[in-house]
């Protein structure tokens, strides 16, 4: 999943992003309301933990514009503004949660949880693939029945393969969604990843889910459910 905090606090957004991402999230941040809003534009996050009092334009006029653009993306509104007014406007322009600050880590993120545990529209929590079985909530995975223990960027990847199942990702769109934007490191990452992924997921079982498109990237899907 891929969380935005939008927060010109730096130390406040770097302790949320540490937090998170320990918490298996990527995690970016934006230190203007512009900047949130161009962002929010360019990657469809699972979930932005925006802050009201923002330079550039107020976190209630971004949360306004997105929710006018249509976006169902979770927004919990964080801020040093404590009138009930306040909390009102922002409710009632779209956002899901409120949290006022200061705050503990722990209740930002069992709130985050359980904003993230609402399912987008028509989708449960559990994505299975085949005989594979995704819990966006517990982050458990098993396959036939039996559960695979994965490390947090084998589970954010298969996450994100298995959340555009069929579907042709490339190394970039992998890249952008399961890697933050801190990430610098090797081009192919995402190659080595998916090949620890394969020896969990798929060498112990006869049926591949997950393929290679030559020159493209990568999907996941149950070849069998193809039509010929
Ligand atoms: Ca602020």
């Amino acid at each position: 999943m891929r969380l935005l905090i939008a927060e010109d606090e730096r130390k406040v957004a770097d302790v949320v992003a540490r937090g998170l991402r320990s918490e298996r999230f990527a995690v970016d941040i934006a230190g203007d309301g512009p900047t949130a809003w161009r962002m929010m534009n360019e990657v469809e996050y699972d979930l932005v933990i925006l802050d009201l009092l923002l330079p550039g334009m107020s976190g209630t006029e971004v949360l306004r514009r997105l929710r006018k653009k249509g976006s169902s993306t979770a927004v919990l509104v964080l801020t040093a503004r404590a009138a009930t007014a306040d909390k009102v406007e922002n409710l009632e322009l779209g956002a899901d949660d409120y949290l006022t600050k200061p705050f503990a880590f722990a209740e930002l993120l069992a709130r985050v949880r359980a904003l993230l545990r609402r399912p987008p529209a028509g989708r449960g929590h559990v994505v299975r693939v085949g005989d594979l079985e995704i819990d966006r909530l517990t982050q458990q995975v098993r396959r036939a029945g039996k559960k695979i223990e994965l490390t947090s960027k084998e589970y954010s990847l298969l996450e994100y393969l298995s959340s555009n199942p069929g579907r042709v990702l490339t190394r970039t769109m992998i890249m952008e969604h399961v890697w933050d934007e801190s990430f610098e490191g090797l081009t192919n990452i995402v190659d080595v990843y998916v090949r620890h992924l394969r020896s969990k997921v798929d060498d112990p079982f006869e049926q591949k889910l997950i393929r290679t498109i030559r020159g493209a990237g990568y999907s996941l899907g149950d070849d069998s459910e193809d039509p010929a």
